[in-house]
């Protein structure tokens, strides 16, 4: 072979690699569109943490994905609320103080890529002892340490420091935004649909969920019940032990008649120190047990002022039921309005009987009247 065609031949060679360097380039930055684009369409906090969680692990081929979020004050696991995290390779973690966050990250967070320490892998891949090496990826927004992404690989020369980081840093900004979005978006959908002294639905969520369930019920062929819940003599409390003392009691009374419910039940505070409750698939009987069973247990709980007087506390229930029956645009909304006048109504005669009991009223023994029954106190807060 002569110069020329060793050349000739070297050339071909580096020409090859290169070549196949640039496609898989071409093949790493696709991936990274791909997953970027997948993030940033995720409409809610649970999808993206299940894209996060499941679906990078997937994409990357990991051995483990950890996302730990900074959560001072819960607020951000009271959004996640029943999210269940994939159990196994990927994990989900919150933390209330910055110092292990500050450990990962010493100086300016940026990404990291290697080895970990024994004390890093304890704490960016808890139960995870045969990862080997890690990308670190601290989740910032507006120059502010929001959290942090982990992934993990068993093979340790997978992640090294001459791996480049440009679209590893790429993806973490994305995720942090996506973070961002997504809690924000939250926050705003839990403001508009719960009342935040009580933590339960508001009256807003509960109108629609009515008619919502009224049209489900027709469906199913299943009846709907409604329990109209208020509490007795509650002005006494506030007069008695003032209205932070008052403010407690009915938090902790939306709280205690909701573990009295199931997962497919619905309470909202529809006014001031009044409860609506929905029980889908309820017939009669079966809601007057679970109102009896709530005005019991409201009436033998404890509850205490600041400086421990006890306080008794009891409530007027109505109940009404829908019997399964399919509807219209129009007889939903008379069916809607007749189920709560009807409740209401039973509020009113259990008070009049001498309050702390639970009235049934049936559908056919009231007018509704055009207008929802206004709560009898306070106006409702969002
Ligand atoms: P009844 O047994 O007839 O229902 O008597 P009541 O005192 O419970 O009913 P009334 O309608 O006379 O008074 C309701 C009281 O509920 C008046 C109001 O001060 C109180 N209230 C309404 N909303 C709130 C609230 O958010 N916090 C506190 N602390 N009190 C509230
Ligand atoms: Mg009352
Ligand atoms: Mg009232």
């Amino acid at each position: 072979m002569n110069p020329l065609e060793k050349e000739n031949r070297s050339l071909k060679r580096t020409l090859h690699v290169l070549i196949s360097k640039a496609e898989r380039n071409r093949d790493v930055l696709h991936t990274f569109q791909e997953i970027e684009l997948r993030l940033l369409s995720c409409g809610n906090l649970a999808d993206l943490l299940d894209m996060i969680l499941i679906s990078l692990r997937e994409y990357f081929q990991l051995d483990a994905v950890n996302l730990v979020l900074f959560d001072p004050e819960h607020a951000a696991r009271d959004l996640i609320g029943e999210y269940k995290p994939p159990s196994g390779a990927a994990s989900l973690e919150f933390t209330e103080t910055y110092a292990h966050l500050r450990q990962l990250y010493p100086g300016k967070p940026r990404t990291h890529l290697g080895i970990p320490s024994h004390d890093t892998r304890a704490f960016a891949f808890p139960g995870k002892p045969r990862i080997m090496s890690c990308a670190l990826l601290p989740l910032v927004r507006q120059n502010v340490i929001i959290g942090s992404l982990h992934l993990g690989s068993n093979d340790a020369s997978r992640y090294n420091k001459h791996v480049a980081t440009d679209y590893i840093n790429h993806l973490s900004s994305i995720v942090s935004v996506c973070i961002e979005n997504c809690i924000n978006q939250e926050t705003l959908r839990r403001l508009s649909i719960v009342d935040m002294l009580t933590k339960v639905n508001n009256r807003r969520a509960f109108d629609q969920e009515l008619v919502r369930e009224i049209s489900r019920s027709g469906r199913n062929n299943q009846p709907l019940s409604c329990l109209f819940v208020d509490l007795d003599h509650f002005k006494q409390i506030n007069d008695s032990h003032g209205h932070q003392t008052g403010d407690r009691v009915l938090s902790r009374v939306a709280q205690s008649i909701k573990q009295k419910l199931r997962q497919t039940d619905f309470i909202a505070r529809y006014g001031g120190e009044e409860f609506a409750v929905l029980l889908p698939g309820c017939d009669h009987d079966r809601a007057l047990a679970v109102a009896e069973s709530i005005r019991q247990h409201i009436c033998g709980t404890s509850f205490f002022s600041e400086d421990g007087v006890a306080i008794p506390v009891t409530l007027s229930i109505g109940i009404s039921t829908c019997p399964p029956q399919s509807h219209d645009n129009a007889s939903l909304e008379r069916c809607a309005r007749r189920i709560v006048a009807c409740a209401d109504k039973g509020v009113y005669m259990a008070k009049e009987s001498g309050r702390d009991q639970v009235i049934f009223v049936p559908l056919s023994g009231v007018e509704a009247s055009p207008e929802a029954p206004e709560p009898r106190s306070f106006p409702l807060s969002l």
